[in-house]
């Protein structure tokens, strides 16, 4: 009997093992071949009309009101004169008072356009850190191989590298077949409302549906994964929602001497802490599973088998991935509370309390389920829940099985050979979620390589890209405009 029992095991444990072997070694590489790009480019002069965009303060103000719009004029004037071509052959108009929208039109009009985006407003650097800043914000400095400055990365680069390549392929004498339009929203920092939105409305009244849209959104990633010996360019197919939720609570006042048992303070910390403790679920998501598709056939054996069995191992990577904050934001839509607000006297008990809590949404969640989410976590008739100005849902997922996602891929291999391409959920907003009424061919990737330390740069102080980096930059959108619109 037990011999019996034994040799079903071992049978058993056999064919298991058989299954995870052929699923691994039939797990093949889906990175496409590519021939190095020839394309050359003075990087140096690039480098300078970049850092002369970042001394432009374009910053993007929660209240649209306080924006300066003569900051932006004063760009779109260097613009000009910084890309002469560009502006002699596109024609270029104005949007929702700052945005940019050009078109360079392609001798074939019956073919859908593509689209490049970049966005031109910057975040504010926050008071105080200015000092820590290795070269000032706004000061256009490039040092030990980097143009350094607010925008660096975010976003700036991508505009001018899209103009770069514009003017450099206008040069050698190119006509493009396709129409290619260059979206530049000036507001994308909160919400892209009234530019890129605007954009999209004006492209929809002329009745124009893009192939193919390229936004900011993935980097290549370089030492962020520990243990691959490779950079990855991970290229977004789809972003997460945004919804911010206001808490309050509102009770008598009164002396601090003589207190309730809560205070507005204790009912709504207690309602925080609910919601931190209770989390929305985690699951694998298409634009997910998709980058373990095309990653796990690059790594190592038994890492191999692990992301080729996922039918069997899916807990463990869940388990694993959702351990650090870059996978858990992949994996579920987050809970942060940003905002707090109560009190005014030390012996004096607050009238009110109130609470800002920003989400951002997983694919398959909604801003409906999320609500409801909050109402039953919380379950506190006292805490009262109102949605806060901009919102959006997730966004579609665009198909990794397109030619134009194949199209990127190469680029992108041009000019970094070594680069594996991996589709990616983005897991903050961009301005392309505007654009996925007008075609599902999203995609949201810049050549920015970063590092480990790099994460923090973005939003944050010593803002910078590499030179070299952004001649690869420019040269990705060259070869990207060749093959998709030449
Ligand atoms: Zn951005």
């Amino acid at each position: 009997m037990i011999r019996r029992l034994l040799l079903i095991l071992v049978a058993a444990v056999s064919v298991l093992g058989g299954v995870l072997v052929i699923r691994t070694l039939t797990f093949r590489s889906r990175q496409v071949e590519a021939a190095p790009t020839t394309v050359t480019i003075d990087v140096t002069a690039a480098a300078e009309r970049l850092a002369e965009v970042l001394k432009f303060r374009t910053i993007s103000y929660q209240d649209t009101s306080d924006f300066d719009l003569a900051e932006f004029a004063a760009l779109h004037r260097y613009l000009e004169t910084a890309f002469p071509r560009v502006h002699q052959a596109l024609g270029r108009e104005t949007v929702g008072g700052a945005s940019l929208l050009y078109t360079w039109r392609g001798a074939d009009t019956s073919l859908a356009p593509i689209v490049l985006m970049a966005h031109q407003d910057v975040v504010p650097v926050e008071p105080g850190t200015e000092a820590d800043w290795a070269h000032s914000p706004f000061s256009g400095a490039i040092s030990g191989g980097y143009v350094w400055g607010r925008g660096a990365i975010d976003d700036k680069s991508n505009l001018t590298a899209q103009l770069e390549a514009v003017e450099l392929l206008l040069a050698r004498g190119y006509e493009p077949r396709r129409t290619v339009i260059l979206a530049y929203g000036h507001d994308e920092e909160v919400g892209g409302l009234n530019g890129a939105a605007r954009i999209v409305e004006l492209l929809e009244q002329r009745g124009l549906r893009p192939a193919f849209v390229v936004d900011e959104g993935g980097a290549v990633a370089e030492g962020i994964i520990p243990g691959l010996g490779f950079p990855v360019a991970a290229v977004g197919v789809a972003e997460k929602g945004y919804l911010s939720l206001e808490l309050s609570v509102r009770v008598e006042g009164g002396h601090s001497s003589m207190p309730p048992p809560q205070t507005a303070i204790g009912i709504l910390a207690r309602a925080l802490e609910r919601l931190e403790r209770k989390q929305m679920p985690r699951g694998l998501r298409p634009a997910t599973e998709a980058m373990f598709d095309y990653l796990g056939p690059e790594l190592p054996f038994f890492a191999r088998l692990v992301m080729a069995n996922r039918w069997l191992f899916e807990p463990v990577i869940v388990r694993q991935f959702g351990s650090t904050a870059i996978g858990n934001a992949m994996l579920r839509t987050t809970t942060a509370p940003t905002m707090f607000q109560a009190g005014v006297k030390e012996n004096v008990l607050p009238s009110s309390a109130s609470a800002v809590v920003n989400f951002r949404i997983l694919p398959g969640d909604s801003i409906g389920h999320v609500l409801e989410h909050v109402r039953r976590a919380i379950d506190d008739p006292r805490v009262e829940i109102r949605m806060l100005g901009f919102r959006s849902e997730p966004s579609p997922t665009s198909s990794v099985d397109s030619e134009h996602f194949r199209l990127i891929a190469r680029s992108i291999r041009q000019v970094i050979p070594q680069a594996v391409v991996v589709p990616w959920l983005v897991v903050g907003g961009t301005d392309s979620r505007h654009f996925t009424r007008l075609t599902p061919d999203v995609y949201r990737v810049s050549l920015v390589r970063a590092g480990p330390g790099d994460m923090n740069r973005i939003h944050g102080t010593d803002e910078r890209v590499g030179i070299e980096n952004y001649g690869e930059m420019v040269r990705f959108y060259v070869q990207l405009l060749q093959h998709a619109a030449m």
